[in-house]
């Protein structure tokens, strides 16, 4: 087998670099290569297929200057020829070198996805001169990607869409608690991770949205699903759809409602759920709703944004749907609506942390919070800041709503709880 040696450069405006079984004076030279073109990475390349060298962007896929592997199979000696021929097709220039070291870049790990994000992206490079570099996946697939990745991963910013999701990437140790002065005025208490020894913040809720109950306004009294707690009632047996029990906004929602009821009402109340249900778990939360429209189910659980999603719909068969169904925001009388939330953390090994913290701090301005919000229809968290948004305005009758207040980590905190009462009570 051919033994390799990898080298890992990123050159990022503060040229950090690591390296693998190389010798210190090969890494010294290295460091002082400049890859300024994509011209440049061309030759790395054409050299890369006569010496099996290779590299990628592990930023975005895509070639950009500052991010290459190097592969060597075989000998160290074949380090020398590589770092003359790099050399050779390599500007080197210290002029150059401190042009690339003022470029200012974030890298954001982003698991929203919205044509408005454009303008709130391209709002904080024209504030800042920062560049944003982004990828896009979903929760799950980020906190995999930066586990894989390890300290050489390139995120500085991680954008998340749920709570418990984002308490597990701060327990599997992916994000660095963070000290800004701008974040921790903005963002209420109850919306953030609980501090860390060193009083950092590990994530901030940047948008709020509420698990809401759908129901089929001819056969449904709206007075029989005004709470969480009659999704288990008998009285609702056979009426209700709701999306897998596992799927981390019912993970979310469960956990908040353990941290409500206590785990062994919690448990019995899952029990009822699971007798309720109309069908087996399956779908999206948009398809709970068009199940309730078709009359396949009476009841179903959605977060607010789906509905509202359909409500700004022009299309005919969405706006039929919208017709058919009633929407509660639960719990007004007691501990309020379950309220789930969008985030973002600064990344453990993160190489630009000031732009990190910058860019989180851009995303809770007032101008930014409008954008992020609207962007999926969800609410602000920014103390101050209000959602001016039509088909929330409509839902909500204009009117303020009772959210619950519970600290949103206690809601990750019980995600493990919850999947064992899920397991015990059969709810798929
Ligand atoms: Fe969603």
């Amino acid at each position: 087998m051919i033994g390799r040696t990898t080298i890992l450069l990123e050159m990022s405006p503060l040229f950090f670099w690591q390296w693998g079984g190389l010798p210190r004076q090969s890494v010294k030279n290295l460091f002082f290569l400049l890859f300024r073109s994509s011209t440049c990475l061309h030759g790395v390349g054409k050299l890369a297929l006569r010496q099996t060298v290779t590299f990628f962007n592990i930023a975005n896929g895509s070639c950009l200057p500052y991010h290459l592997r190097i592969l060597i199979p075989g000998k160290m000696d074949s380090m020398s020829t590589l770092i003359k021929t790099l050399l050779s097709c390599c500007i080197l220039s210290t002029s150059t070198g401190f042009a690339l070291a003022q470029e200012q870049v974030v890298n954001l790990y982003s698991a929203r996805h919205y044509s408005t994000d454009e303008a709130l992206y391209s709002g904080f490079t024209k504030a800042t001169g920062i560049k944003i570099n982004r990828v896009d996946a979903d929760d799950a697939g980020i906190l995999a990607r930066l586990k894989a990745e390890g300290s050489a991963s390139p995120a500085d910013v991680i954008l998340l869409v749920d709570a418990a999701r984002l308490y597990k990437g701060e327990t599997d140790g992916l994000f660095q608690p963070i000290q800004s002065k701008v974040l921790n005025e903005a963002i209420p208490a109850h919306l953030r991770s609980a501090a860390s020894s060193n009083g950092g913040i590990s994530w901030f809720g940047l948008s709020t949205r509420a698990r809401v109950i759908v129901y089929n306004k001819i056969k449904v009294q709206k007075d029989d699903v005004d709470t969480y707690e009659e999704l288990g009632d008998p009285k609702n047996k056979g009426k209700l759809c709701i999306r897998s029990g596992s799927h981390p906004y019912n993970l979310s929602l469960f956990g908040a409602i353990t941290e409500h009821m206590g785990e062994e009402k919690a448990e019995a109340w899952l029990k009822g759920v699971v007798d309720n249900l109309a069908r087996s778990p399956k779908g999206g939360d948009t398809d709970q709703i068009k199940a309730v429209a078709s009359g396949e189910c009476d009841i179903a659980v959605t977060n607010s944004y789906y509905l509202a999603r359909m409500m700004r719909s022009t299309k005919p068969e969405d706006m039929a749907v919208v017709n058919k169904v009633g929407v509660v925001f639960p719990n007004q009388q007691s501990w309020g609506t379950h309220m789930n939330i969008a985030g973002g953390a600064v990344a453990r090994h993160a190489k630009n942390p000031a732009n990190a913290v910058r860019f989180l701090e851009y995303l809770a301005s007032a101008e930014a919070q409008n954008y992020f919000a609207n962007g999926n229809n969800e609410w602000p968290t920014a103390k101050g800041v209000n959602a001016d948004n039509p088909a929330l305005k409509a839902m909500t009758g204009n009117a303020p709503f009772k959210s619950e207040t519970i600290p949103i980590s206690a809601v990750g905190a019980n995600v493990t709880k919850v999947q064992q009462m899920l397991d015990r009570v059969g709810f798929k």
